[in-house]
């Protein structure tokens, strides 16, 4: 690992005046599960450099919270997964939340995580890890190594000229549930639909989301439920103990009269973003769920672009969208 300094700080406002001085050299630090894996790999390539300084947010006790009010429910950036998992309240009001935290990684790393650091976790694809692959794309370099390598585990739709994945279960579960995120600035702080907040290699291959590098995401912000809502996560994966989604779907249903009046329909593993599916929430629009199930998943999956290896994975999003719809009836 290269030589880096260390900040443990107690406030936003440190974290803010750090950001502010190191900029693009620092790196916010939370639990260290995704960052210092990385630093220890010496990934490293023409727009791809170490920290050289690390803020470590872990102390800042403003950030950590679970608080449940009248019209939303809010979390600060440090709150860990476990946190997030084993809160009886989040599991009954907020159901699709709870079964997205239960299904990241394994105890040992839930215990760590933090909801900050998950939503800031860097894509996923064993060429931009992989040490030896200096020049790709995402690291600044020229060159995409899975458009003709092993591309089994990369994205199927907005691609671009970059095949990575986000890996993240609580962004596409946060999608579905209409979630804010809240940035931290010299400016002040903002609040950004997660929509919003994810950028994919179209707009900037370099980056995932939209936070500059004397930005920070503090919390977020969920709007209550409606009473007729019905939602729900389901993840396949490769390997049953602990694995990344090789796709995931996060559904939110109101429905009214049997009649699906609104829908948000949230794929992970299948793009470099959280890929919200309009095509299918189209279909369902207006109709009762069971009529309307098959041209869902049809349509859910228009869009996409298989590379050599990863077909298997259309099939794999209409399989998790229809469990997933089937099982709200
Ligand atoms: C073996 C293994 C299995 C995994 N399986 C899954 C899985 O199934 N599902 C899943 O969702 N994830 C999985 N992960 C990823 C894991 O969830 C992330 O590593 C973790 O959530 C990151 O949180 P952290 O607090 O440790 O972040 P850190 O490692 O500290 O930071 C991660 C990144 O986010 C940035 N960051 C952290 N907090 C903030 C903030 N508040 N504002 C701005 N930037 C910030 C850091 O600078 C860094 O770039 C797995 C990881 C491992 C190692």
């Amino acid at each position: 690992m290269k030589p880096f300094e260390y900040f443990r700080i107690a406030s936003v406002a440190q974290a803010m005046a750090l950001l502010a001085r190191y900029s693009e050299r620092a790196a916010v630090l939370a639990g260290g599960s995704d960052l210092i894996g990385m630093m220890k790999d010496r990934l490293q390539g023409p727009k791809f450099k170490p920290p050289q300084y690390l803020i470590d947010i872990k102390g800042v006790k403003e950030l950590n919270y679970i608080t449940d009010q009248k019209s939303a429910l809010k979390i600060g950036a440090t709150t860990t997964i476990t946190d997030i998992a084993s809160s009886e309240m989040i599991d009954k009001k907020y159901p699709l939340l709870s079964q997205a935290a239960r299904q990241v990684a394994v105890p040992q790393i839930r215990n760590v995580a933090t909801l900050g650091g998950n939503l800031c976790q860097k894509p996923r694809c064993w060429y931009y890890r992989g040490a030896l692959f200096k020049d790709c794309f995402r690291k600044g370099g020229s060159t995409c190594y899975a458009l003709a390598g092993e591309n089994q585990y990369n994205a199927i739709i907005g691609g671009h000229n970059c095949y990575m994945v986000y890996p993240s279960d609580l962004a596409p579960a946060l999608t579905a549930l209409n979630a804010k995120v809240e940035v931290a600035s010299a400016k002040g702080n903002r609040l950004v639909p997660i929509e919003q907040f994810y950028v994919g290699p179209a707009k900037n291959v370099l980056r995932e989301n939209i936070l500059t590098s004397q930005e920070m995401l503090v919390g977020v912000e969920i709007p209550s439920p409606v009473a007729t809502s019905k939602a729900i996560y389901l993840k396949i994966r490769e390997r049953q103990a602990f694995d990344f989604a090789i796709v995931s779907v996060a559904v939110n249903l109101t429905i009214k009269d049997n009649i699906v009046t609104d829908s948000r329909i949230v794929f992970g593993g299948l793009a470099p973003y959280p890929l919200r599916s309009a095509k299918a929430e189209t279909e369902l629009k207006g109709k009762r769920l069971k009529d309307a199930i098959c041209k869902s998943c049809e349509a859910a999956l228009g869009g996409a672009r298989p590379m050599s290896k990863n077909g298997y994975k259309v099939a794999a999003a209409k399989g998790a969208l229809e469990a997933a719809l089937a099982s709200l009836i």
